[in-house]
């Protein structure tokens, strides 16, 4: 009987296990990513049925609490905006951390004196990365949700500090493999990387938290896959090492996309920038233009590239954009996107709020295909996008976005800029794209703007 009962727990982590690998197949094209979302949430069900079968559980009860407090927890971090999604992810790494540094701190005083050497590796490596990306995803959460101050705070000989302390925490954790029976030094591999998961992030800027976060969640990775060495679960071992994986890509990719070293994200304080240059915004003449007028200069086009940003997401006017994509292509408007990789404050963050709307996902051009086609389009919609069509990019070599890879707009015939003001972008740096003469600035509500172009459009009348 309890071998049957075995037999179907590892039968159960067997599909939850390819499930999960063809969650992650499936969220590399936006045509699938839905049904990756499927395969994750299946897979989870089942990794959590099988556990639940095992007979090593005496008593339920615990365990009842436990789902009806995460519950409690998880739907409501659920139902979060869009664009609180950085920080709820921040915190789903951070409950995941410290459930991790939990059942290795626990395994250790179960197993202790006697714990293996290999054991005790991959416990300390599981406590030091839980304990670390506990504190770390709290502080990045913290920033992200402006509870703390976004700007970096920095000393003198911070990184050396930095360094020194997980040097000696690494030093401790080598002793320990040595001598397991020296429980009374395990604290230190727990209390240390706690301080330096704080310490670690203090000194970035909130600019470049999302990148942080994404490095965070391979740390949780990497320590639930110790821990499935730990408790010999081949699922744990698998599960940690996908997302661990996944989130080093990730983060690289989106160093990439910005233009930025690895090293630079996670020593440079970027964000001092952002707070230096916020009110460098310079006070020179723009023409503006209203809604009918951008109207009539959409309506004559025949070739649109619409240009989504931050703004776009915070208005929520992706509805509106998709009713000016149908009344434009009506009209026999060929009417196209222009998505850079880092628009936003999440990577496919335009790509989801796109597809969410059902905009043509093969309307949708990358940054080199928008590029290629910007010298022939007769007028860019900008939607609440600034440091994505920034051209200092490319020739301000003083400009903290220097070589970050931009969408060269200014190469287009006609500009259009959707947004409330002058204020800066998330760089906190102007941008000399709005003074060029081919540029109109519609300043107004993205969503509020979008909708008064339609009503002109389709002859309803009303001004932005
Ligand atoms: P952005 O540079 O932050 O600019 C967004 C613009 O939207 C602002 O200038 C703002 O101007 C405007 N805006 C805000 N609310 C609006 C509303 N309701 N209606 C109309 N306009 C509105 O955005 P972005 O061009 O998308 O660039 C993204 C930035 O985030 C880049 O610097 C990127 O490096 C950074 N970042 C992105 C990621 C990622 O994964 N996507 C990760 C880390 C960092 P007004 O206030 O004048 O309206």
């Amino acid at each position: 009987m309890m071998l049957h009962s075995q037999y179907l727990i590892e039968f159960t982590y067997l599909i939850a296990t390819a499930l999960f690998i063809l969650s992650l197949k499936f969220m590399s094209s936006p045509a699938t990513a839905r049904h990756g979302v499927w395969a994750g949430e299946v897979g989870m069900l089942l990794a959590i049925v099988g556990t639940l079968l095992n007979a090593g559980i005496v008593d339920y009860r615990w365990v009842a609490i436990a789902l009806v407090l995460g519950s409690m927890i998880g739907v409501p971090l659920g139902m979060v905006h869009m664009t609180a999604v950085p920080q709820r992810t921040a915190l789903s790494h951070c409950f995941g951390a410290l459930c991790v540094t939990l059942v290795g701190a626990s395994e250790f005083y179960l197993q202790s004196p006697n714990v293996p050497k290999f054991t005790m590796s991959v416990l300390a490596m599981e406590v030091i990365l839980g304990s670390l990306t506990f504190t770390g995803s709290l502080m990045a959460a913290g920033k992200l949700q402006e509870w703390l101050p976004q700007r970096p705070i920095t000393f003198k000989g911070q990184n050396f500090v930095n360094l020194g302390l997980l040097a000696g925490t690494v030093g401790v954790a080598v002793f320990l493999v040595m001598h397991p029976e020296r429980a009374n030094l395990f604290p230190i591999i727990l209390g240390v990387p706690f301080m330096l998961g704080v310490m670690m992030i203090i000194p970035i800027g909130g600019a470049d938290m999302p990148t942080v976060i994404s490095l965070l969640n391979s740390y949780a990775g990497l320590s639930a896959a110790a821990m499935g060495f730990v408790l010999n679960s081949k699922l744990l071992i698998i599960a940690g090492a996908l997302d661990g994986a996944s989130g080093f890509i990730l983060s690289v990719n989106m160093s990439k996309a910005m233009n930025r070293s690895f090293a630079n994200v996670i020593f440079g304080a970027f964000g001092q920038e952002q707070t230096k240059t916020a009110s460098a915004v310079e006070e020179r003449p723009v023409k503006s233009a209203t809604a009918e007028e951008a109207a009539a200069i959409l309506g004559a086009a025949s070739k649109v590239v619409i240009v989504p940003g931050y703004g776009m997401a915070v208005a929520q006017a992706q509805h509106k954009v998709r009713e000016l994509y149908d009344t434009l292509t009506k009209r026999g408007v060929d009417v196209k996107f222009g998505i850079h990789p880092v628009a936003g404050r999440m990577p496919g963050h335009m790509n989801v709020l796109l597809a969410e709307a059902d905009i043509p996902y093969d309307k949708l051009m990358d940054i080199d295909d928008a590029n290629s086609d910007f010298p022939q389009t007769d007028v860019v919609l900008i939607i609440g996008a600034n440091d994505v069509t920034n051209p200092a990019a490319r020739t301000d070599k003083s400009s903290p976005i220097y070589g970050m890879p931009i969408l060269d707009v200014d190469k287009a015939r006609t500009v259009m800029v959707i947004k409330r003001g002058m204020s800066p972008g998330f760089a906190g740096i102007d941008n000399p794209l709005y003074y060029l003469d081919k540029t109109l600035m519609l300043f107004g509500d993205a969503k509020a703007f979008v909708g008064s172009i339609v009503r002109e459009l389709t002859g309803g009348g009303g001004h932005g």
